[in-house]
């Protein structure tokens, strides 16, 4: 057996995480995941962990002394942790595309200066509700830090229901409700020199949280090339070293506006385990562990679906076909909306 000697260290311990951890193990890489959860599917497949919260400096500091380079499966990792990290030991991606990205308003005001189409949006706390423009109406207000799956996003269908709520002592933006056509998602993993992107997936959102993504999506191969052009020049200005995942909208009349932008492996992109010759994660590796990137090659049309909450239960007891495979992320504690697994159907 070949010696494993090289150590990735990984913040995060979920579902991500725990399919980062595979790609390495499959590309003989050791792994050190960091974790703030007992509950995380991730540390079953991991060479070493540590519980512990992400703000504790001797744990941080044991974790830096026993890897050779950091990266994250997840975006909400605290900035300090990261940039305390990255003072000592290489983290991928820089942590300093977290702090723009972890924060909506930086997000988008980056994407709309480099040109960018955005929705359109207003940051709370620099306007006057009272004056602020009808045409946003209906509109999402969202917490600029630390939503995901729709955490944080509340909707107003008009003005008089947005001047009534009281909002908490946080910072929030409004941003107009787009009557999409399509969600779609490109998945790009880029290293010092080069990048490769998937083709688009088509994304279905439930109650804001992903329902199903599929390939190939049912757009235009212009539209498709528009949407990779984008991400690449989003990964390129941020000199992005790993995968991410570009969120769009297609509007009535489509045109590509950015939803948001994921620095991380992305649940659009489950489905490249099983359809493709290689898997978001197993590129983001390669990226961050200066290995070749291989070039997306599609096999076969797929759906994946999310399995949320108590939904778990069911499919656990399912028979699959040659053609289906089911992920069981292995976490103990069944919560409403939490995802629990996926399955991905290939034709
Ligand atoms: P999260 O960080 O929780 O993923 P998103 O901003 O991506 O937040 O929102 C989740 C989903 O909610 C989107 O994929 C989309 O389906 C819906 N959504 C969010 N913002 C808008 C918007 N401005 N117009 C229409 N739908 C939206
Ligand atoms: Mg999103």
């Amino acid at each position: 057996m070949k010696k494993k000697t090289f150590t990735l260290g990984i913040f995060g311990g979920g579902q991500l995480g725990k399919f980062l951890v595979e790609s390495a193990n499959k590309l003989n890489i050791r792994t050190f995941v960091f974790t703030d959860s007992a509950d995380s599917p991730a540390i079953y497949y991991c060479d070493d962990f540590i519980i512990s919260s992400y703000k504790d400096k001797k744990k941080l500091d044991f974790f830096i002394k026993n890897i050779d380079l950091a990266t994250f499966e997840f975006e909400n990792i605290p900035f300090k942790t990261l940039d305390y990290v990255e003072k000592k030991i290489n983290v991928s991606p820089n942590p300093s595309i977290i702090k723009t990205l972890q924060d909506r308003l930086k997000e988008k005001t980056f994407l709309n200066s480099i040109g960018i189409k955005t929705t359109k949006f207003y940051y709370l706390k620099k306007i006057n509700k009272k004056k602020l423009d009808n045409n946003i109406f209906p509109a999402l207000v969202k917490t600029i830090r630390l939503g995901y799956d729709g955490k944080g996003q509340v909707f107003f269908k008009n003005k008089i229901d947005f001047l009534k709520y009281s909002f908490k002592n946080k910072e929030y933006i409004i941003e107009k409700l787009i009557n999409f056509k399509k969600e779609i998602s490109i998945i790009i993993s880029r290293d010092k020199s080069k990048s490769v992107s998937f083709d688009a997936f088509e994304n279905l959102h439930k109650n804001q949280i992903l329902q199903k993504s599929q390939v190939p999506a049912n757009i235009s191969a212009k539209l498709n090339v528009e949407a990779k052009k984008i991400a690449k020049k989003i990964a390129d200005k941020l000199n992005y070293i790993g995968t991410m995942c570009v969120e769009f909208f297609i509007t009535k009349d489509n045109k590509l506006l950015v939803n948001e932008i994921a620095p991380r492996v992305h649940n659009s992109g489950h489905l490249t385990i099983n359809a493709h010759n290689v898997s978001q994660f197993e590129n983001h590796i390669r990226a961050v562990c200066n290995l070749k990137l291989k070039k997306p090659n599609r096999f076969h049309r797929a759906i994946m679906y999310n399995i949320l909450g108590n939904d778990i239960k069911k499919y656990r007891s399912k028979e699959t076909t040659k053609n289906e495979f089911f992920y069981d992320y292995g976490k103990k504690e069944i919560k409403n909306k939490r995802k629990m697994g996926h399955l991905t159907k290939i034709f």
